[in-house]
């Protein structure tokens, strides 16, 4: 019986941020297509444009090590593969921890790294001043450091991955809202929007803090909940810093900038969902403001420059959700990425893209599918470094 090659997938893309971008990249490359990334906003109008720029590999769970490690190569070469400067740079991570217990935490999260290769140090609490001058160490237990984590300019990387896309032959609409997703027999087969219906046999779910409402127009139910998070940019000072300090107890994280400014945030509670939409608040200020003078006094007299906000997407177990859906063929997660989307984005979207092409991964799905959220008693893991 001879077998008709099969016609090639028309792949949608729903979400032109970091995630969105790199897998359009990879398909692209990859000779996948048509490829169409469709955002109802601008480039950098979800988390892609709203976040701090951490790149570190500290996590517990190994497989989040590895892409995070694998990003980070991917970053170091951002420059010679696409031709824009993200200013990279490798000023390490600095995790604080304040009692016994978050030192144990750290000391086993340093042992994994070590196992991985990676040079993480364990740090007495005096030695952690070495790393971040002028800090205030006497609360402090100890921490953690890793030299090649670091920081990054986001809007570069969303700039470069636009031309690199563009000229590969990727269909980008901005200012294109998904407002339906039609499915046949149990599989996708076109988009709705406003400008018309958009045919696809795959939709990918690269939505952020949207991915549950994008989930929902396919009929599908996911655990991804939204949460608002602030951060804020301070007049610049000259450099003084080199890594970004992350404390355990409370998510307080802070680096400063090649421009000066000292830019961090702090979890402060907010209803979960986008409804709320995207503002700053005085409640936030305040609380940064006293976490900030607390840890580095000599910031008192610093004025804040700007103050900001953007979702989270979270899912219950600090894990991404990548690959297709069991429950409908064609539609593809590249979601859950939390507050740490794009230090991952790199790697984690060569996985997503691999599941458009239906390729062998190297991830665990019982780590990464949906299906784990599905099954009861299924994906026990949790990633206990969701910080910041
Ligand atoms: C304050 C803050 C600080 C952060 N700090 C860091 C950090 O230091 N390091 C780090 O790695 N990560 C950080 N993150 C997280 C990171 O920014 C995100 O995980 C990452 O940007 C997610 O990228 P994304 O492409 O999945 O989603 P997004 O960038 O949110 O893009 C989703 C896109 O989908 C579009 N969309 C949604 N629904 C629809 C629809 N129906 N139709 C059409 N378009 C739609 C939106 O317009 C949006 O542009 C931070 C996030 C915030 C908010």
């Amino acid at each position: 019986m001879i077998h008709e090659p099969r016609p090639p997938d028309r792949i949608v893309i729903v979400g032109a941020g970091i995630m969105g971008l790199f897998t359009a990249y990879h398909l692209a490359r990859a000779g996948a297509g048509p490829v169409t990334v469709v955002d109802r906003g601008w480039l950098s109008n979800g988390a892609s444009g709203r976040n701090g720029g951490g790149v570190r590999q500290q996590w517990e769970t190994r497989a989040l090590v590895r892409l995070a490690r694998e990003s980070v190569d991917s970053y170091r070469r951002f420059g010679r593969d696409f031709g824009y400067n993200i200013w990279f740079r490798q000023g390490g991570y600095l995790f604080l921890a304040e009692s016994e217990a978050e030192q144990q935490h750290l000391a086993q999260v340093a042992a994994t790294l070590r196992s991985e290769g990676l040079e993480a140090k364990l740090l007495q609490s005096e030695e952690v001043s070495q790393y971040a001058p002028g800090l205030e160490t006497g609360g402090l237990r100890g921490g953690t450091y890793l030299k090649s984590d670091g920081t990054l300019y986001p809007f570069p990387a969303l700039w470069a991955l636009r031309e690199a896309i563009l000229r590969l032959g990727v269909d980008l609409r901005l200012g294109t809202e998904v407002t339906g997703i039609d499915v046949e027999n149990g599989r996708v087969t076109g988009l709705a929007t406003p400008a018309g219906r958009l045919p696809a046999t795959v939709v990918v779910n690269a939505a952020g803090g949207w991915s549950s409402a994008l989930a929902a127009l396919a009929g599908l139910t996911v655990p991804n909940r939204a949460t608002r998070h602030e951060i804020l940019a301070t007049e610049p000072l000259k450099p003084f810093l080199d890594p970004m300090v992350t404390r355990l107890r409370d998510g307080l994280y802070f680096s400063q900038t090649m421009r000066g400014e000292i830019v961090g945030g702090l979890s402060v509670a907010h209803p979960p969902g986008t409804r709320q939409g995207m503002p700053s608040s005085p409640a936030f200020l305040r609380a940064m403001a006293r976490a900030l003078v607390g840890i580095l006094p000599s910031l008192r007299h610093l004025g804040v420059l700007r103050a900001w906000s953007g979702f989270y997407d979270d899912t219950p177990d600090g894990l991404p959700v990548i690959g297709e859906d069991p429950r409908l063929r064609g539609f593809v997660h590249a979601s859950g990425f939390g507050g740490h989307g794009f230090m991952l984005a790199p790697a984690a979207s060569r996985r997503v893209a691999q599941a458009v092409l239906r390729e062998k991964s190297d991830l665990d799905p019982s780590q990464f599918s949906i299906a784990r959220f599905l099954t009861p008693g299924a994906g026990q893991l949790v990633e206990g470094l969701q910080l910041g």
